[in-house]
């Protein structure tokens, strides 16, 4: 088999490149030589987390890497034939276990049977899905085409500490259904919940939050406040829930020390504002993500609100591996992705 050479500071230049690289290897078996590694990051080269998604992509499919050390620049991963099986990994440090999950999925939805995928980190990061959108935003998108998947929050794990659990449930995918992923579609009949997740944090930061919330204006339903017990240091999160009958999309805002509520609050309110005056289905970060899933199926559409940095990358590196093509329509705030086969 041949092998795929990645430039990593392409384009957005972060974990993602190396990630859906990871991912396209183990699914085409084709080998992958990655060179210039999150070239575009304040510390380039493979982190913690990165090491652990190619340790577990090895483990996945017996796979050999080359190169999987803190601070690499340069990868060579040559894949095996991928396994389904129980698998259990172990951050060590507050990385984010959704981004891990992010690197195994597509390839253990094509596995022959039945996969748990068990990850402890960090559920709760900035710059990563959350569990949350993971749940409720992510996995019923993709199940619109056959990948069925479930997930179950153990243990909340917020940034730095870490410490969470998270687990998944990968049944084979349903290829012969033909369903494909048609995200175009908005609905104008929408209740919008607030969700404030506090840790070892006074009272009184989530009862400001909610309040903040409420005199938004996004009409906010309800404001429900969970409050971690178990967690290892302290976190807080301020979640914005969109929900229709078909969808439910999540949005997050992280708080930390100097923060202010005003601050965490107005960034999740104006990522909602921003897709609701767009009139498109799918916001950007579950934009990106789709994109492998759309590949696999050789089809698919969805509207969304901005062509991010990380969607136009992942259309170019999802390319290097599979025959597929992406076009974009644009049309004043909306952007509409269609998934070609050439
Ligand atoms: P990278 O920055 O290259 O490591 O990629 C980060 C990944 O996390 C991308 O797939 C983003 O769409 C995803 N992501 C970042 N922030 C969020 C968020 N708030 N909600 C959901 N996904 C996110």
């Amino acid at each position: 088999m041949d092998t795929v050479f990645i430039d990593g500071s392409k384009g957005e230049g972060g974990g993602q490149i190396l990630r859906t690289s990871l991912t396209l290897s183990c699914i085409t078996g084709r080998s992958l030589h990655i060179e210039n590694i999150r070239a575009a990051r304040r510390n380039p080269g493979l982190a913690n987390q990165h090491l652990i998604c190619v340790r577990a992509a090895c483990q996945i499919c017996n796979g050999q890497a080359q190169g999987a050390t803190k601070g690499s620049r340069i990868l060579d991963f040559q894949p095996g034939p991928v396994r389904s099986g129980d698998y259990h990994f172990d951050i060590g440090s507050a990385g984010s276990a959704s981004l891990v999950i992010q690197t195994l999925l597509p390839a253990l939805f094509l596995a022959d049977k039945t996969s748990t995928v068990t990850v402890t980190g960090g559920t709760h990061n900035p710059m990563a899905p959350p569990f949350d959108f993971l749940d409720e935003t992510f996995l019923p998108a993709i199940a619109t085409a056959g990948f069925q998947g479930d997930c179950k929050l153990i243990k909340h794990g917020f940034y730095p500490a870490g410490g969470g659990k998270i687990t998944f449930n990968i049944q084979p995918w349903q290829k012969n259904k033909g369903k494909i992923i048609d995200l175009c579609h908005t609905n104008t009949e929408l209740q919008i919940h607030g969700r404030i997740f506090t840790a070892k944090l006074p009272e009184h930061v989530a009862q400001r939050q909610s309040k903040l919330l409420l005199q938004s204006d996004l009409k906010i339903h309800n404001v429900e406040h969970i409050d971690v017990k178990e967690s290892d240091g302290p976190g807080n999160c301020a979640m914005i829930r969109i929900c229709s009958c078909e969808r439910t999309t999540v949005f997050t805002a992280f708080g930390k020390r100097g923060k202010s509520s005003e601050q965490v609050i107005s960034e999740v309110t104006s990522l909602a504002e921003k897709i609701l005056a767009s009139d498109t289905a799918v916001d950007r970060f579950l934009a990106d993500q789709l994109l492998i899933y759309m590949a696999l199926t050789k089809a698919g559409s969805f509207t969304t609100n901005e062509l991010s940095s990380h969607l136009q990358t992942n259309m170019e590196v999802i390319k290097k591996f599979l025959s597929v093509d992406f076009n974009v329509e644009h049309q004043e705030q909306a952007y509409r992705i269609i998934c070609l086969s050439p």
